[in-house]
């Protein structure tokens, strides 16, 4: 069986080809699927007959199953989903004045291990399927929809989510192939007709990847900074040893002529004592001199058993000056579904040990496996 959600538009057309149908069939079945978000072939019903059975016969609208769903107290709702073998991830939904934004997971753990990340703490399991990515957008707006969500986009007639960002669970572009197919899905007007500037994707620095996403689907570029030079990155970001400060720099300037914005953002998780010194500040300043940039400070999310501490606010404002000062926009993000373990790289530690603990999707999770 084919599952539909793993397809993107060429691959739609092909496997209606196959089917012996026309492949403009393609574009209303993708507007069944993704913009009225049936779940059954047989309610596509502006299809012929005959097409419904052979769909019905040869393809299935299958997404992870939901293991749990909470909302928290600010209207931040955050759903897992069983993605087999014991493994779970996340998708998050935040709300606000004028958006719905949408943070998908990518891979089930990352092999990156990032000193501060819990999901790097866990290890890798697995690249998440196209099906699996796309299935997260899908069951979101369904799931909103159905549970009459509110908000003024939503009362002018559009989907729940209006925004992605590639910042769950995973390095989204060390599953680079799934995660183009499905940022295809996201950008497609028979689909989730999301513009470029509203799907960001988050990387941790694989240079490489990022010059491939330039060529085959530049969208909006977050680069997990974190620090402004290489001895002290190589310790938080171990992907920099790989790929340093320098050659990330130029692969940001590279991008920046295709981006949809005329900026990167720079995401830097505020550790307290050991990323926030004023010294740190004008180091980074330094550093990004050139670059049109932003900054979004962090403030880190703890779990158990990190080696770290979050920075106290009167720190992660006077680093926010210091930028500034220097001549760059710089935001703080605001902690979203806390007392729901949703916030920034919350999403793997507790959780999971709480699949583990109390969901008991299967007995034995299986072990980490290497990339
Ligand atoms: N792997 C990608 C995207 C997922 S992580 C990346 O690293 O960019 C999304 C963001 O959350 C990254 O900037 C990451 O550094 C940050 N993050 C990870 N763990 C965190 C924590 N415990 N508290 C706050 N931010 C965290
Ligand atoms: Fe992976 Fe991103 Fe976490 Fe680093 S911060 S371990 S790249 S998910």
């Amino acid at each position: 069986m084919i599952n539909l959600l793993d397809l993107d538009a060429a691959g739609l057309a092909a496997f209606l080809a196959d089917l012996g149908e026309k492949p403009f069939r393609a574009k209303q079945v993708s507007r069944w699927l993704h913009q009225r978000l049936v779940d059954d072939v047989g309610a596509m019903t502006d299809l012929s007959k005959a097409l419904r059975e052979k769909l019905a016969a040869a393809a299935e609208i299958r997404r992870p199953a939901v293991v749990s769903d909470t909302t928290a107290a600010d209207g931040t709702r955050k759903w897992l989903l069983d993605v087999g073998n014991g493994n779970a991830v996340e998708t998050v939904y935040i709300p606000e004045d004028d958006r719905g934004t949408l943070c998908i997971s990518s891979q089930a753990g990352c092999a990156l291990d990032c000193a501060f990340c819990s999901t790097g703490k866990q290890g890798f399991n697995r690249n998440l399927t196209t099906a699996e990515i796309v299935g997260q957008l899908w069951h979101a707006n369904r799931a909103l929809l159905a549970d009459g969500v509110t908000g003024a986009w939503v009362d002018q007639g559009r989907a729940p989510i209006t925004n992605v960002v590639m910042m769950g669970m995973g390095e989204p572009l060390a599953n680079y192939d799934h995660v183009l197919r499905a940022l295809t899905v996201f950008l497609d007007d028979n689909a989730y007709g999301l513009s470029r500037r509203r799907v960001t994707l988050s990387t941790s620095g694989l240079v490489p990847a990022i010059d491939r996403l330039r060529e085959d689907c530049p969208v909006a570029l977050a680069i997990s900074l974190h620090a402004g030079s290489d001895p002290l990155r190589d310790r938080l970001v171990p992907i920099n040893r790989k790929y340093p400060l320098a050659a990330l720099l130029a692969a940001c300037v590279r991008y920046l002529d295709r981006a949809p914005r005329d900026f990167v953002t720079f995401e830097y998780v505020m550790l307290d004592g050991v990323n926030d010194q004023p010294e740190h500040a004008r180091e980074l300043a330094a550093l990004v001199r050139d670059i049109p940039c932003k900054f979004n400070l962090i403030p880190w999310n703890p779990f158990p058993g990190a080696p770290f501490r979050t920075s106290p606010r009167p720190r992660i404002l006077a680093f926010q000056q210091m930028l500034m000062d220097a001549g760059f926009v710089t935001t703080i993000r605001r902690t979203r579904g806390e007392d729901i373990d949703a916030a920034c790289g919350q999403l793997a530690g507790r959780v999971q040990d709480r699949t583990r603990r109390r969901f008991r999707i299967h007995p034995a999770p299986a072990s980490p496996v290497a990339p």
